[in-house]
């Protein structure tokens, strides 16, 4: 914890951590070794961690990285920290991130962005950890913290984990308890971990996950030891390999990256098997249909009287005023695109034409996996994203459908509900890191964890 502290204290320049909690930390970490002493090893006893923004932590600052939530101090914890807690973990601070969750750089944060402790080759342009959990993988990719919890409605764990070399598993949906996580797409949402290895994120994994009767889509399942199925043995296991996801003009070093893990799965014993998912070509124009609804939805309740910001009000402003103008001064501009987009597609005119064929498309991707999994299929290996990290404001100045491109092989996964982990598998010519993507069936991590282990 110490090591971690002073860390965190001299590496402020990637703006990884947004809440620093040492004296908290101190006490979590001699509290832990008091349980080492009376001979009780908890899982995650005396590992220092990093909190997402996104999780509500009792009595420590959570923004959700944005100015509307300036002020708040949750008189909660999370079911996913609590979980973490009990079982001996310590909290570092609070990590940064994209704003409620909104975007794939990092750049949408209240507190400025993260930055990615890589650099292409010789060149010292600043690089983006991904987004939303950019602080997360920026901490853990700099050695900032030995772990740190993130969320993944549509990739946030896995494309800054591939951008910054590191592991990162959205899990299941309904694995882990969504209660006191802030809410952006609450049917999509979910928190995984984001580690160094294939082997602590399974063992982190299963410190998170829970069922909890407080989140009515949590799994009433048990809680497998994750750990204790990493066996390496992938022999006999069918790895389909999607046909859509070779998508035209991708980079010759992310297709390069796809064959190389093909081969290295092939070699440890797996069977390769071509497949289709042939509706994946509507997923990202579904995705930002669903979650953009939800999102307007889940943000109705910053109004300027429950949480953070108040806007300063002008003699004669009623409530509508104060509405406005709070949310106008406390949403960013993607935040604010957001609850538009959302409004528009829920809107009586056209519900139908947007959120409801939205919906339909998602089934229809459901069963695209439901098929391929029922024909004997483990998992599906694809690139975790399009490209290797980009620079900071490359991209965000752009039209923002650029940045959604981002997302093109991870939404697919939360449409679905199922399960994607992102693995460090090399590094382009300018030496930064690339990550591949294994999908696995609802509910076997264990099973998705251990092929992910014979790639790393
Ligand atoms: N980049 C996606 C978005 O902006 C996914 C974000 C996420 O998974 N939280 O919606």
């Amino acid at each position: 914890t110490e090591a971690c502290l002073t860390a965190i204290e001299g590496a402020s320049a990637l703006g990884a951590f947004v809440h620093n909690t040492p004296d908290v930390a101190r006490d979590m970490a001699n509290a832990a070794d008091a349980r080492l002493k009376a001979g009780e090893a908890p899982a995650m006893c005396g590992i220092p961690l990093g909190i997402k923004d996104l999780f509500c932590t009792k009595g420590v600052a959570s923004q959700a990285g944005s100015g509307i939530l300036e002020g708040f101090t949750p008189e909660y914890e999370s079911t996913v920290t609590q979980n973490l807690w009990d079982l001996g973990a310590v909290m570092l601070g609070k990590l940064n991130m994209d704003e409620f969750a909104m975007g794939s750089s990092n750049e949408t944060s209240v507190y400025g962005n993260a930055v990615n402790p890589w650099r292409r080759g010789n060149d010292d342009a600043a690089l983006t950890p991904g987004g939303s959990s950019g602080g997360s993988a920026s901490a853990v990719a700099a050695d900032l913290c030995l772990g740190a919890t993130g969320t993944d409605t549509g990739g946030s764990i896995r494309q800054p984990a591939a951008f910054t070399g590191i592991t990162g598993i959205k899990p299941t949906y309904g694995r882990c308890s969504r209660w006191g996580v802030v809410a952006f797409a609450s049917s999509l949402d979910q928190a995984g971990p984001m580690t160094k290895t294939v082997r602590d994120s399974a063992i982190m994994l299963s410190a998170m996950c829970s069922h909890d009767p407080k989140d009515s889509t949590s799994a009433d399942l048990p809680v497998p030891d994750f750990e204790a199925m990493l066996t390496g043995d992938i022999r006999g296991k069918v790895i389909g390999i999607p046909a859509e996801y070779r998508m035209e003009g991708m980079p010759a070093e992310i297709e390069k990256l796809w064959q190389d893990g093909t081969a290295m799965l092939k070699d440890a014993g797996a069977e390769i098997r071509d497949i289709s998912l042939p509706h994946t070509k509507y997923a990202l124009p579904a995705y930002y249909v669903i979650a953009p609804a939800e999102a307007s939805s889940n943000l109705a309740r910053y109004d300027g009287v429950r949480y953070g910001h108040r806007a300063k009000l002008a003699p004669g402003d009623g409530i509508t005023e104060m509405y406005e103008k709070t949310r106008a001064e406390g949403f960013g501009a993607e935040v604010q695109r957001r609850v538009m987009v959302g409004t528009y597609v829920l809107s009586a005119g056209f519900y139908d034409a947007y959120y409801n064929r939205a919906r339909k498309v998602r089934t229809l991707i459901k069963r695209d996996f439901e098929q391929v999994f029922e024909a004997g299929v483990d998992a599906i290996l694809t690139p975790a994203t399009p490209s290797a990290a980009f620079g900071l404001g490359e991209m965000a100045s752009a039209d923002p459908v650029q940045m959604y491109l981002n997302d093109v092989f991870t939404v697919t996964v939360n449409l679905a509900g199922l399960p994607g982990i992102s693995v460090p598998a090399g590094q382009n010519a300018q030496g930064l890191p690339l990550g591949l993507q294994l999908i696995g069936r609802p509910w076997e991590e264990g099973d998705l964890l251990n092929c992910a282990y014979a790639l790393e």
